[in-house]
């Protein structure tokens, strides 16, 4: 009874928690980029982001999953992908 006034997280893009521990990868839908460079200029492991959506290969192994570019992105290029069965 005690949890009845208990807050409900809201899941959000900003709740990087939830998603590193979810997250799989990324996938882009590169059509819609605009090439305004926001992803490639914010990410924290210095990868060129925009590239990676213009060549449709958003699989890096030095991404650490931070939604940082997903977060920047105004078109939602950008989004997580998720293993099967979670
Ligand atoms: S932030 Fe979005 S629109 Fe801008 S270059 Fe990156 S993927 Fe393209
Ligand atoms: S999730 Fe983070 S580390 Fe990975 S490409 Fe986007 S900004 Fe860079």
């Amino acid at each position: 009874m005690g949890d009845q006034n208990a807050k409900k997280t809201k899941i959000t893009k900003r709740n990087t928690a939830y998603y590193l521990f979810t997250a799989s990868g990324l996938k882009a839908e590169s059509k819609k980029c605009i090439d305004c460079m926001v992803c490639t200029k914010q990410c924290p492991m210095s990868l060129n982001v925009n590239a990676m959506v213009k060549e449709n290969k958003m699989e890096n192994s030095e991404c650490i999953l931070c939604a940082t570019c997903i977060d920047g992105c105004k078109k939602s290029v950008i989004k997580f992908t998720f293993n099967k069965g979670i």
